[in-house]
């Protein structure tokens, strides 16, 4: 289920969604956000669109190797964006999978 979960917020990442700062309001996952949509990888929920901002909103609760990670996760889906080339977009992809894999088990362990 989880895996589903991030398999498609790597999707989305891939057609240009962007990383939410903020996380998911139900467990504190973290959300990609599509056309004012946000979906948290971890819980699956799309709470109800409403002031989403995107602005350099930092979660006061994250640990620097999280803050770290989601930077990393930030580039990285610049990196796909750009990319046109199938298979570097799947290396991409694929760490990007195990970055969103990693944030989880750091949010899990708190
Ligand atoms: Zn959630």
């Amino acid at each position: 289920m989880a895996e589903d979960l991030t398999k498609k917020a790597a999707e989305m990442l891939l057609n240009g969604a962007t990383l939410l700062g903020e996380p998911c309001p139900y467990c504190s996952g973290v959300r990609v956000m599509k056309e004012g949509q946000a979906l948290c990888i971890s819980c699956g929920r799309q709470p109800e669109k409403k002031d989403i901002s995107t602005s350099e909103s930092t979660d006061e609760s994250a640990s620097p190797i999280e803050k770290t990670l989601q930077k990393k996760l930030t580039i990285l889906s610049a990196e796909l964006e750009q990319e046109s080339d199938h298979e570097k977009q799947q290396g991409i992809l694929k760490t990007i999978n195990s970055l969103l894999e990693t944030i989880e088990k750091t949010k899990g362990k708190q």
